[in-house]
């Protein structure tokens, strides 16, 4: 009965009911919206201090400047390959299963546009650098962030002794209140994404799903093959673990992120989950999770490829092999510099369109289905950051 009613069948169940709820009762749902937002805005609030306090005692706690190169160049081709192998996967699925769709323009295109800002690649490189960290804390900037805190680490593993191991205390300290705060919220989670999904649902009911459903398919048909059939065999193969053993034991952390859609919200359940269900050490889920939360986004990466090349067909445009490798690498790019929130992947997509040439309007092609594909996205993004972390665990053993 206690493994029934365990914390993620309750989750499981909330989602369930929540799609229920939001779909025959979607009044009552929307009303109590603010239920979810609260629940999101608990785990929200430990994202930079726990961004911060694990990135460091990561760094600070490994054994000096070797350990740290060893692990960050495992993180490194890790996010890189999965993300490359990703992008891949959505051409090739795209170009077999060939989705043409049902749709029209929608008149309000430019509309949405508005919304969807224009970015370069220049700029989204000199972004990472905070110009005035307490600005970039307080705004929640996390990728200039951990840019700031990586150097910080790295710079003291070169002070004297003493002064590194009492700041090694202070964010120690910090990083354990705040995984005991998270395990309180973590409680909530049951309701939490009860009424997140319900909301959601509520506002969107499930029709959209259905007007775009040759391409929503193509999408998460392809991903269901990197979660299920790609990245396992990678942790089997390199990491020598069973895969599917892991998921049931880490499987609350991809569940959230379906229902909050948001890598960042989820990483504090995921570095508690990894830690003590997972078994992976905690110098490297303390490194490789907050960092993989914000730049290793497979699910994303894949999303990006088959959108970019759904939205060209309708445009009758016909994308020629190099606009294909162009788009290789921007998705591979958009998905790096995707922020862990919900629909960040969509306003990636604009520097996609542009590296290819196609207008950035065309992106209201694809919004009704968005909200969905992100909570799957989601759930693949954080099932790749976990799947790292323990195959870096065991490597580095
Ligand atoms: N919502 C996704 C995430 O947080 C990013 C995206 O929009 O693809 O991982």
């Amino acid at each position: 009965m206690k493994k029934l009613l365990s914390l993620e069948n309750l989750t499981l169940l909330g989602i369930v009911a929540g799609i229920a709820f939001g779909y025959f009762l979607p009044k009552v749902a929307l009303e109590l919206a603010f239920l979810g937002q609260v629940y999101l805005a608990l785990l929200k609030m430990l994202i930079i201090p726990i961004v911060v306090a694990s990135i460091y005692i990561a760094i600070t706690g490994l054994s000096g400047i070797d350990e740290l190169k060893s692990i960050g160049i495992k993180a490194f081709i890790y996010y890189l390959s999965t993300t490359a192998l990703a992008v891949t996967l959505g051409l090739v699925v795209f170009n077999i299963f060939d989705p043409g769709a049902p749709v029209s323009v929608p008149e309000t295109t430019t509309h949405h546009v508005a919304s969807a800002k224009e970015l370069s690649l220049s700029d989204f490189i000199v972004s990472f650098i905070p110009t005035n960290i307490f600005e970039a804390l307080s705004r929640g900037a996390i990728l200039p962030i951990i840019f700031f805190t990586i150097l910080f680490g790295i710079a003291s593993i070169h002070i004297l002794p003493q002064k590194k191991q009492t700041l090694y205390n202070f964010f120690d300290a910090i990083n354990d209140a705040m995984m005991v705060i998270a395990k309180w919220i973590i409680a909530l989670t049951p309701a939490g994404v009860f009424f997140l999904i319900a909301s959601t649902v509520g506002k969107n009911g499930l029709d959209p799903l259905f007007s775009l459903y040759s391409y929503a398919l193509t999408v998460l048909f392809a991903l269901a093959l990197h979660a299920g059939v790609i990245l396992p065999a990678i942790a089997y193969i390199v990491g020598r673990f069973n895969p599917y053993r892991y998921f049931t034991q880490i499987k609350e952390a991809p569940l959230i992120a379906f229902s909050t859609a948001s890598s960042s919200a989820t990483l504090p359940v995921s570095i508690e989950v990894a830690e003590e269900k997972g078994g992976v050490d905690k110098k490297i889920a303390g490194f490789v999770l907050p960092l993989g939360a914000t730049i290793n986004m497979d699910g994303t990466a894949l999303y990006e490829s088959i959108a970019v090349m759904f939205i060209a067909n309708l445009a009758g445009v016909d994308l020629s092999l190099s606009q294909q490798i162009l788009i290789f690498l921007t998705a591979t790019f958009a998905s790096i510099g995707a922020a862990g929130i919900p629909g960040a992947g969509l306003i990636m997509m604009t520097m996609i369109l542009d590296s290819v040439g196609l207008p950035t309007e065309y992106i209201a092609l694809i919004i009704a289905v968005d909200r969905f594909l992100d909570m799957f996205r989601t759930s693949i993004n954080v099932w790749g950051d976990l799947l790292g972390a323990k195959i870096i665990d065991r490597i580095s053993r």
